[in-house]
């Protein structure tokens, strides 16, 4: 069994931004806008933040308060669109109960999304065509894959969980790479006997459902979910010590998906700036 490594990746792809990053004589800038007072989005924003600021790219974080308005979010978004300084847009997620996600995300220009979530960037994904900007995780995911020479193409690939942000994007973007996708969700049947036919598996559901019996022998086990135990402690969607000895490879949490998350954001942003610079 081996481990993917996404803190190592993950920071050698950062190196690799911050070497491209230092060549420019203007700098990218990411735009953040954090609505209300999610504690969690709160430190994932700083984490973004700094990061920027270690590869040489400029951030601004926008913080809204619980109560803003739609109107005033989108406003700021249109502004954001315009602004010459600024080469891309995260609008951090989820935004305040009352506040319509996707109306949000729509507003966003589709070459300063950084999310690859509009719909003109998740419609190219669809179509086949190649979006602005790939969606983080996922991108991220397919990265850990490519850079440790695991081959997607032909091999089935189980994708448990169908979100917008994960399980969609990461299933369209894994055929795109010719691999054979099946999607599973909370309503499909006989789960188990799904995923024990994947050579790779993914699990993006934030419950912790994956046990060693539902592994395919030498399959690859990537594994999405952050999940904080009754200990306290990060945990994922698989049980780690129980299939790691079924797996050929597997992500561990954290230190997995995660960084790779991040150096994707860091990526984008700056291939983002390359596009809008041409
Ligand atoms: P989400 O929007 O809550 O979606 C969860 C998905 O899992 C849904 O499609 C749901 O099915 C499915 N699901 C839930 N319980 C299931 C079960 N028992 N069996 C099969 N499918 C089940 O979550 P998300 O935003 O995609 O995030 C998923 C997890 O990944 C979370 O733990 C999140 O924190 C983590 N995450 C990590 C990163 C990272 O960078 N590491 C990034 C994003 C998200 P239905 O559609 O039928 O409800």
């Amino acid at each position: 069994m081996q481990i993917l490594d996404g803190k190592a990746l993950g920071k050698e792809i950062q190196e690799e931004v911050k070497l491209e990053v230092e060549k420019l004589s203007k700098k990218p800038h990411l735009a953040v806008i954090l609505a209300g007072e999610n504690p969690a989005s709160k430190i994932y924003v700083n984490t973004k933040n700094k990061t920027c600021e270690r590869l040489g790219i400029k951030s601004t974080v926008i913080n809204l308060p619980e109560n803003v308005t739609e109107f005033e979010l989108k406003s700021k978004i249109r502004e954001l669109n315009v602004d010459d300084e600024i080469n891309a847009i995260l609008v951090q997620l989820p935004l305040p109960a009352h506040i319509n996600e996707s109306e949000c995300i729509k507003e966003i220009s589709p070459i300063k999304d950084v999310d690859g979530f509009t719909p003109e960037n998740l419609g190219a994904l669809v179509s086949g065509k190649t979006p602005f900007a790939y969606p983080c995780t996922p991108s991220g995911i397919i990265t850990l894959l490519k850079r440790n020479n695991i081959q997607i193409s032909g091999k089935h690939a189980v994708v448990i969980g169908r979100s917008n942000i994960v399980g969609k994007p990461l299933s369209l973007m894994l055929l795109k790479e010719n691999a054979t996708v099946t999607m599973c969700h909370s309503k499909t049947k006989n789960l188990s006997e799904i995923t024990k036919t994947a050579d790779i598996l993914i699990s993006a559901t934030g419950k912790r459902i994956v046990t060693k019996d539902m592994v395919k022998n030498s399959a690859v086990v990537v594994d999405v979910g952050i999940i904080r135990n009754s200990e306290g402690k990060l945990e994922g969607d698989v049980d780690f010590e129980q299939v790691k000895d079924t797996a050929s490879y597997i992500t561990p949490v954290p230190g997995g998906v995660g960084p790779m998350t991040i150096a994707s954001l860091m990526k984008n942003t700056l291939e983002l700036f390359l596009k809008q610079n041409k």
